[in-house]
């Protein structure tokens, strides 16, 4: 294998993700810090922002002049829908292999990016999902949901989510459905007394979705068969998490050409 160091360049890098990001790179002595952006964070040093040693690496306005400035193997991203689109293509166009995190893409943005990516021979990722932990538990709960099809998730946020129910939890839906024969679950004279109060219904089975102050992200997926039942439960608890699955992913795009969608397609 080679010894060379990949050059990351970071975007979002005041964000809460991205501060994580600078010291797992900063942790990982196969990786260089060589450009950090924020826009309204000021040229301060991109590791002392992060709470770390100082790096040498000024925090850029924008990514362009991030990129002029340094010569990036791989890009990571975690900052806000609006700008990702852009800077995604900013960055192939610039031969530097995105890593993407934040969320909001189109399937013809996708499309369109991979077909970049490939033009330049140069690999890419954009991830929902980089918690290795929640991807096992998407993927055991799919195989598990072929032996034992009665199901039913619960998802757990803090309050201040928009969004019911989670990404995650309509993703481990979709996997479930894919792998299990098509049933619709209970009884099918059940009558709801307060409105809801079987979750929401998706596929013949149920997500439920319990917000409140104080939780991180969760997910249980229960499974129940006569006189048993199985749950699968994953907890996060802070945006470290995130972090081994980035790095895997920052080593894992120098080897491929493409855009893959979904950190579960990188996973061995
Ligand atoms: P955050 O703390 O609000 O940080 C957002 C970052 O984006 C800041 O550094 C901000 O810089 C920067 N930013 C804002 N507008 C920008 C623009 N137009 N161009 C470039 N940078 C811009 O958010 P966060 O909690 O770190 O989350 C960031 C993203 O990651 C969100 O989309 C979130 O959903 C996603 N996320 C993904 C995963 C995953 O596993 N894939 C996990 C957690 C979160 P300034 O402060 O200078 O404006």
């Amino acid at each position: 294998m080679s010894t060379e160091k990949i050059n990351v360049a970071v975007v979002g890098a005041s964000g809460r993700m991205g501060r994580e990001v600078v010291k797992m790179v900063l942790e990982d002595e196969t990786l260089r810090l060589v450009a950090a952006v924020a826009p309204s964070a000021g040229p301060v040093d991109a590791g002392i922002f992060a709470g770390r040693r100082e790096t040498g690496v000024t925090v850029s306005a924008t990514l362009e002049e991030a990129l002029a400035s340094a010569q990036a193997d791989v890009l990571v991203d975690f900052t806000v829908p609006q700008a990702a689109y852009g800077n995604t293509k900013t960055s192939i166009l610039s031969g530097v292999r995105p890593i993407i995190g934040t969320t909001g893409f189109t399937p013809e943005q996708i499309v369109e990016l991979d077909e970049l990516c490939k033009e330049r021979g140069i690999g890419g990722l954009i991830a929902p999902n980089f918690s290795i932990g929640a991807i096992l538990m998407m993927k055991f709960a799919a195989q598990a949901s072929k032996y034992m099809p009665h199901v039913e998730i619960i998802e757990y946020h803090g309050d201040q989510k928009l969004d019911a129910p989670s990404g995650t939890s309509i993703k481990t839906a979709e996997l479930i459905s894919q792998a299990r024969q098509e049933l619709r679950q209970g009884n099918p004279k059940e009558e709801e007394t307060i409105e809801g109060a079987r979750g929401g219904y998706y596929n013949g089975f149920r997500i439920h979705s319990v917000r409140l102050p104080g939780v991180f992200a969760q997910q249980e997926v229960i499974f129940g068969g006569h006189g048993q039942t199985l749950k699968i439960r994953h907890d996060s608890y802070d945006r470290a998490g995130y972090m081994p699955g980035v790095n895997v992913a920052v080593k894992k795009v120098m080897t491929y050409s493409g855009l893959i969608y979904g950190f579960e397609h990188i996973m061995d």
